[in-house]
């Protein structure tokens, strides 16, 4: 099933007057106790749109939360479905918000990610799945991933407009 949203669409409309409402929104539609570190992290992937490592998230959030809370907290989105690991060469791991329709009965995430090498940017490229690949006999595949590298749509129009 594909189902076609634009990336930067999100981004757009998921202004900061909106984010205060959203976080609370989303902690209760996934039934989670609304704690002020919890909230600080979701506005963090709201307001960014773009996957973030442990440390961006520990940058971004206002109050200082110890490392451990930071972790737990992640560990609990990923659990509920709200968050997912995306992979990438940085080194660290990457997490990006869930779009609408996943749940964790309902989980998936084969789609494309788009890292830029100019502004680092990780990004999901929900309506682009990960096209299926037939393994050799007596191979199991669990999951895969897809990440493209290059320049996105804003680093690459910057440069255009430099020349
Ligand atoms: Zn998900
Ligand atoms: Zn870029
Ligand atoms: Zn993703």
């Amino acid at each position: 099933m594909i189902k076609f949203t634009n990336y930067y669409s999100k981004n757009f409309v998921l202004n900061w007057m909106k984010i205060k409402s959203q976080e609370e929104n989303l902690l209760q539609e996934y039934a989670l106790r609304n704690t002020n570190c919890r909230k600080e992290i979701l506005s963090a992937f709201l307001s960014k749109g773009f996957a973030l490592t442990h440390a961006d998230i520990e940058e971004n959030i206002a109050e200082a939360h110890d490392r451990v809370t930071v972790y737990r907290t992640l560990k609990t989105f990923l659990d509920k479905g709200l968050i997912h690991k995306v992979l990438d060469d940085g080194g660290s791991a990457k997490y990006a918000l869930c779009k609408d329709s996943c749940h964790f009965e309902d989980h998936n995430h084969e789609h494309v990610h788009f890292k830029c090498t100019q502004c680092g940017q990780t990004n999901c490229i929900e309506n682009i799945e990960v096209p299926k690949i037939t393994l050799p006999l007596g191979y199991k595949a669990v999951e895969a991933n897809l990440l493209i590298q290059g320049l996105c749509k804003d680093c690459n129009e910057s440069n255009v407009g430099l020349r």
